[in-house]
């Protein structure tokens, strides 16, 4: 492997530019790298040409390129690839692998595995799924719906949530999945946002071993006056393992509410349908889905994403990040409800014709050995989940990682949020045995795919760091004050200079906010709103979004940099720091502090930590207030909502601002009623 050395920021200088007319399989060298990097920056029509070359087009695109990343132009913000292309994701995902090679409808394209563990679990072939999507295309065709129309899809983490996705993406309807976690409230709330028409649900979902009513969820979210626009509810039942499911779920079955003309079993449907449903052509440029962003900073964003240039940058991230071999078994657990789902479950590896595990449960049941138990059932070989997963049952006993065998894994990947090093470690160490690489992909949900990543075995890692960006992203820090564009080393506020096929063209029905809230910080730049350092050897290391920043007696402090240090306590599992008012320091340090299982709070161990911390950063950072406290305030993706932890502590209890998100509000009463700020 050899070391990059990218002093000054020089991976394109002295390069020798990639000159062969497709591009490879797969990235083997840092030469290889360097040299595609440097041709998909100073050609981008040559390079993304290449990579759209990796899928099938009805009309091949003649334009390659065509974006405006200047606000103050005429034209303004507006992001156009393959503009003239003609192409259908469903296509791409399905039926162009089994048209290349008809043995491939017997490959298994995706194993469901539910959220009982005993319950049967499923694999589905793409030959299947292919007829699947097909019929329910059919479906949604009959009851009207047609190109352009906006689905809203609110289901249990099931093969059909695969099959409706695909399905839209058939007949050019654009998708707007809503997490099956979210109240009535927030499911209104996205309907009107995007006046749809139909929504897809279930008529409960499996979780952690407990019912989720799905359809009666809908009911309500459908009694208000700003839902008036839908006319069709079509509702999977959902059949695995019904033996095992308690009996409230199944009587939830027989009593749900129905209103008759609007309300269709998807099964009853499914049988008026034949299997023949030829994909709609679209445009490249055509809406393939709004996705809500997980609403860590604020109200969520409907993020509009379209079709050849997300396809074609999935794609290729999927392919190179991990790596992918034919035959592998991939599992992401991400939610489909996330742009994680919507990437890195389906649109990624089906396009690359992966066989990947469509999981409906969470990490801790029935115990914490949960996933390392499916990785050794399914025999996966990529492994790809979120830091706040690895840092709660890093926080139990190695047992019930060590007990399992894990030998099938090949490489690990972490997304959401900054990893810090010691979860880093044991994840690499104890569940990887040290033999799996570890891609830290820093991205968003308006980024459409992997922007920062490690590609594996390609250059060597960093605990903690995403390292290197992807071909055709470039990478800028800003100085908050002067916004001044840095040189590297420094840290500062990430940018990115110029469009990537992947990124979102817009917010759904907002497009004033989408040029307001990316394009406007930093006029020419799409502001990311995380904070990130760059290190002498060209490493990013993300420091957390730009507004989890403390100034202290003029010191700049990033708050990840500190729950980082606090975490390498070993009697902490989790922490969260924010910044409060101080009339001396300008802002006083606040940390909250969630210990492992059977550690014990006392006044020892919070001195014990703030020496920590002083030892691990420096002297100059020194905690003013820790507060233990069992549980913290999450987004239902599972990231940690510094916004209202701010609120408690400032304290302005009074305007927390949208909670809509969070996991479980109760948490934050209880957090209101123990901090010493609101005493
Ligand atoms: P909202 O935009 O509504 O506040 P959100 O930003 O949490 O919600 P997402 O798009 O799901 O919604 O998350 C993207 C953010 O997650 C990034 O901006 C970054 O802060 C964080 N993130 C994702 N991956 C990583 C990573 N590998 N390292 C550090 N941070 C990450
Ligand atoms: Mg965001």
């Amino acid at each position: 492997m050899s070391s990059p050395t990218l002093i000054d920021n020089s991976i394109t200088n002295n390069t020798i530019i990639w000159d062969k007319s497709s591009l490879p399989d797969k990235i083997q060298t840092f030469d290889e790298y360097k040299s595609l990097y440097t041709l998909s920056i100073e050609d981008p029509n040559r390079f993304w040409k290449m990579a759209a070359e990796r899928l099938n087009w009805y009309h091949f695109p003649t334009k390659i390129k065509n974006t405006e990343f200047d606000y103050r132009t005429e034209r303004g913000i507006d992001i156009k690839w393959f503009e003239d292309g003609i192409i259908n994701v469903c296509y791409n995902c399905l039926d162009r692998h089994i048209e290349k090679d008809p043995n491939i409808a017997n490959q298994i394209a995706l194993i469901f595995e539910p959220d009982i563990p005993t319950d049967t679990h499923h694999h589905i072939t793409y030959g299947e799924l292919l007829c699947k999507v097909k019929k329910f295309a059919n479906v949604l065709k009959k009851h009207g719906i047609k190109k352009g129309d906006r689905v809203t899809i609110y289901m249990p983490m099931v093969i059909e949530a695969c099959i409706a996705l695909l399905a839209c993406a058939r007949i050019g309807a654009i998708h707007s999945v809503v997490f099956g976690g979210f109240s009535s409230h927030s499911v209104a709330e996205r309907i009107s946002d995007c006046n749809g028409t139909i929504v897809i649900t279930s008529d409960f979902g499996v979780r952690g071993g407990k019912c989720i009513p799905l359809k009666s969820k809908i009911d309500q979210a459908l009694l208000m006056p700003e839902c008036n626009t839908v006319k069709t509810v079509i509702v999977f039942q959902r059949y695995y393992g019904m033996e095992n499911l308690k009996d409230d779920c199944v009587e939830r079955r027989k009593t749900l509410e129905w209103v008759n003309g609007r309300d269709f079993w998807a099964h009853e449907e499914l049988e008026t349908v034949n299997d023949i449903c030829e994909p709609e052509q679209m445009n490249a440029e055509d809406p393939l889905f709004i996705l809500y962003t997980s609403g860590s900073t604020g109200k969520p964003k409907g993020i509009l994403h379209t079709t050849g240039g997300y396809l074609t940058y999935v794609n290729l991230t999927f392919k190179y990040v991990f790596a992918y071999n034919p035959g592998e078994i991939y599992m992401c657990s991400a939610d489909v409800g996330w742009i994680t789902g919507h990437s890195y479950v389906v649109y990624g590896p089906l396009a690359n014709q992966a066989t990947t595990v469509v999981f409906e449960g969470i990490p801790t049941y029935p115990d914490v050995s949960r996933f390392w138990n499916i990785i050794d059932k399914h025999q996966i070989n990529i492994f790809y989940t979120a830091p706040t997963a690895i840092r709660s049952l890093m926080a139990h006993n190695d047992s019930y990682v060590t007990k399992t065998n894990r030998q099938s894994l090949r490489l690990l990947g972490t997304v959401g949020e900054p990893i810090n090093p010691e979860a880093w470690r044991w994840y690499c160490n104890v569940v990887g045995n040290g033999r799996c690489p570890i891609v830290d992909t820093w991205w968003q949900t308006e980024t459409g795919g992997f922007m920062i990543t490690p590609i594996p075995n390609v250059w060597e890692l960093e605990a903690g760091s995403a390292t290197l960006p992807f071909f055709g992203i470039q990478t800028q820090i800003f100085d908050e004050k002067t916004r001044k564009p840095l040189e590297i080393p420094d840290r500062g506020e990430l940018c990115i200079r110029d469009s990537w096929p992947g990124q979102a063209r817009s917010l759904y029905g907002n497009h004033k906010r989408f040029v307001d809230v990316y394009f406007k910080p930093y006029p020419g730049y799409y502001f990311s709103g995380d904070g990130c350092e760059i290190k002498k050897n060209g490493y990013h290391w993300i420091t957390g979004r730009v507004d989890d920043v403390l100034v202290i007696s003029g010191h700049n402090i990033g708050t990840a940099e500190v729950e980082s240090a606090l975490v390498q306590h070993v009697a902490v599992s989790e922490a969260a720091v924010v910044g409060y008012p101080d009339p001396i320091k300008n802002q006083g340090m606040y940390c909250f502090v969630t210990l492992k299982d059977n550690v014990l709070e006392s006044d020892e161990l919070r001195k014990e930590l703030i020496k920590t911390v002083r030892d691990v950063i420096g002297a100059h950072v020194h905690p003013d207030i820790i507060h233990f406290a069992p549980n913290l305030p999450k987004t239902r993706s599972g990231k940690i909502m510094r916004r209202i932890l701010r609120k408690i502590v400032e304290p302005d209890i009074h305007n927390l601002g949208d909670t809509s998100t969070l996991n479980d509000p109760t948490v934050v009463d209880e957090l209101i009623r123990t901090s010493p700020r609101t005493k």
